[in-house]
């Protein structure tokens, strides 16, 4: 990074759902992204990690999950990510609505964003203002609500779209943005503007449940650019189908310290590192209460597995690996959904 204080974007979105199988079949089959990883929770290993993003693993592509049974369903509010974004490919939409009336899910109509009349750009001359977009807004299985937005993928994008299930012009290619419902949004937008984010635009936003005005934040880089806010009290709870955290990039330590630092001098008090595995991560609980973390770049997820073997067992990291037959005992057995085409090839 040119500016240590400056994240490129989201680098992962971690969320809380109910039946392992239901999950790993929808986000892989259904939206076609491709299970990178296949772990635990190191905080809870009786639980599985699934890690669902672009062919590589690209930092900014992955959607993970703790397929929690026993929790109770969740509900969306002030405090929490609202709403996870991706970017398609401009014109996909059609291919998708076809795709979720094929496979049964629970869609909206589309939502046109900053593109009507009461969008209003922040006024600086960066080129960084909002186009115009539109969403395709869907529930998952566990009731998340997750958002397709038609962006033009530029030649040179770093996501790499894995096409199993999906064709590569409309495959998923990494996140588009975070939406945040906050009953006090100044102190976030303080702290999302020491994370580098810059203020880009701002509509009135019918489409959204408490949906007073979306003001939109741009980070650095070209994936997972966006973190949008909304002013709400309308209260939640963590459960199936929410999310529980949002972590930025933070590519190197040396950029992760200096992110943590500067946060913890706005009066938050961020963790010490922690030891991910395939990133190490600091995580910190906001002012008005969404979880935070900031993961590095490495050493990724081809650190223990070969990129073509991605997913293809179940990874115990560090001391977890001498307890594999009572952590695999405890489990759900679960089956990674192949193509057909993909079946033949073995
Ligand atoms: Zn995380």
């Amino acid at each position: 990074m040119t500016d240590p204080n400056t994240t490129p974007g989201i680098h992962h979105v971690t969320c809380i759902a109910g039946d392992p199988q239901r999950n790993m079949d929808f986000w892989v089959e259904t939206l076609g992204l491709r299970l990178v990883k296949r772990s635990i929770n190191q905080d809870d290993p009786g639980t599985y990690h699934f890690f669902f993003a672009d062919a590589e693993g690209t930092p900014g592509t992955s959607m993970t999950f703790f397929p929690w049974e026993g929790m109770r369903q969740g509900k969306v509010g002030s405090g929490q990510v609202s709403r996870t974004a991706f970017r398609v490919p401009e014109g996909s939409l059609d291919y998708w609505e076809d795709r979720f009336d094929e496979y049964g899910v629970d869609y909206d109509e589309r939502v046109e964003r900053f593109g009507g009349e009461s969008h209003r750009d922040s006024g600086d001359a960066s080129g960084d203002e909002p186009r115009a977009e539109t969403v395709l807004p869907f529930r998952d299985p566990d009731g998340l609500p997750v958002e397709l937005v038609a962006v033009e993928i530029p030649d040179d994008d770093p996501t790499v779209p894995w096409t199993e299930f999906v064709p590569e012009e409309h495959a998923i290619r990494g996140f588009h943005s975070v939406t945040l419902w906050l009953p006090d949004p100044e102190r976030t937008v303080e702290v999302l503007e020491t994370m580098g984010l810059e203020e880009v635009g701002t509509e009135e936003s019918p489409g959204d449940t408490p949906g007073d005005e979306r003001t939109r934040f741009a980070a650095a880089g070209p994936v997972g650019k966006y973190v949008d806010v909304l002013p709400t009290i309308q209260g939640g709870r963590q459960g199936h189908g929410t999310v529980h955290h949002v972590a930025f990039q933070t590519p190197t330590d040396e950029d992760q310290t200096a992110m943590r630092d500067a946060i913890q001098s706005l009066g938050l008090r961020p963790t010490n590192q922690i030891d991910r595995h395939w990133f190490r991560s600091v995580y910190v609980r906001e002012f008005n209460g969404v979880l935070f973390e900031l993961a590095t770049s490495g050493p990724g997820y081809t650190s223990d597995e070969p990129l073509d073997d991605l997913g293809g067992r179940l990874v115990l990291p560090g001391q977890f690996g001498d307890r594999r037959e009572e952590i695999e005992a405890g489990l759900t057995d679960v089956t990674v959904p192949r193509a057909e085409s993909a079946e033949a090839d073995d």
